[in-house]
């Protein structure tokens, strides 16, 4: 959903023209297709400007190359965002966003990702062997591609916050339920003060993560229309809600202790799941480096 939603739509919905909206944005935005969002590739993850992937013009299309990894809904995606290199020489001013149609000649998938979490979203690679991407379904200007790429994925860090609160508060309403209720040395467990204070810091953590998220997606709206950046507030927010859904889950299988380890409750599957928040869409690290370089004003 986060990345149908904002990696794909908000993407098209802000750099598209009419016509790639009505082909590529209203059947996604309207339920009845799905779109994704392919930035990364094998040796390119939070350095995506080392991309080797190639998009070379020919007459009225662009010829694709490369192998893309790690694509969130691959395997059922009606149309994917792809970002390639125009212009290797130019670095990161050298890349170029392409709508892209799975059915053509020339797409192919690779393989899926078996993954600790989320399993309920395929992951795979998608290969590209000389396909040909009229130059109409080219997204913005060539070089424009990581402008677009990141401009994207600050909209979608703040998705990614909200899903970390979710998971976060799954974990913590399971373990406030189960600390009123399990007992042990004829006490409830929620009575014994090693319990009672990981409570406490759950709950104060996902509502300072709420705030954050709050903020950032406040920001975001006041940006609408304006062109102006709210990297900051989403950094914050995708940080620090994604390490409270680590914290979170990793507390509730501590207080659940053996059913906490079990596949009986659900409270294993948030700890499995919460991790990856702290990965995709820029990892804590980078989101570090995001919050540091904006206040010492470093770039
Ligand atoms: C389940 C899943 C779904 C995904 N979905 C998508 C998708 O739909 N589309 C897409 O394009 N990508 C997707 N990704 C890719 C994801 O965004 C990358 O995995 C992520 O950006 C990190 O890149 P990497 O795995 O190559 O790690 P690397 O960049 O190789 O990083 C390895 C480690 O080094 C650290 N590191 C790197 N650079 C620095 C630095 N400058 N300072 C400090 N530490 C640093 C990282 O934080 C990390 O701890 C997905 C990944 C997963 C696991």
């Amino acid at each position: 959903m986060s990345v149908n939603n904002s990696l794909y739509c908000y993407g098209i919905e802000r750099f598209g023209t009419e016509e790639q909206k009505q082909k590529f944005l209203v059947p996604v935005a309207s339920g009845e297709a799905i779109g994704a969002y392919s930035l990364t590739e094998p040796m390119s993850g939070s350095d995506a400007a080392t991309m080797r992937s190639r998009a070379a013009q020919d007459g009225d299309v662009y010829l694709l190359n490369g192998r893309k990894s790690w694509v969130s809904s691959a395997p059922m995606a009606d149309f994917f965002i792809v970002f390639m290199l125009t212009a290797p020489e130019k670095g990161h001013k050298g890349v170029t966003a392409f709508l892209v149609d799975p059915k053509e000649v020339g797409f192919s998938l690779g393989k899926t990702e078996p993954k600790l979490g989320i399993r309920a979203s395929a992951t795979s690679e998608i290969l590209f062997e000389d396909y040909r991407c009229p130059l109409a379904n080219r997204l913005g200007e060539e070089g424009d591609g990581f402008k677009i790429a990141m401009a994207v994925l600050d909209a979608g860090r703040i998705g990614i916050a909200a899903q970390s609160l979710g998971i976060a508060e799954a974990a913590y309403e399971a373990s406030l339920e189960f600390a009123r209720e399990r007992e042990a040395f004829g006490k409830k467990i929620g009575q014994f003060q090693g319990i009672a204070f990981k409570i406490a810091d759950m709950k104060t953590r996902i509502e300072a993560s709420r705030l954050l998220t709050y903020q950032a997606a406040l920001a975001k709206q006041r940006a609408k229309g304006t062109g102006e950046r709210y990297t900051l507030e989403a950094s914050m927010a995708k940080l620090f809600a994604s390490e409270t859904a680590m914290f979170c889950a990793h507390a509730a299988v501590q207080i659940h202790a053996g059913m906490g380890y079990s596949k009986e409750l659900p409270v294993e599957r948030y700890f499995r799941d919460a991790k990856i928040t702290e990965i995709y869409e820029g990892t804590s690290e980078i989101q570090r480096l995001v919050i540091s370089r904006n206040e010492l004003g470093l770039r």
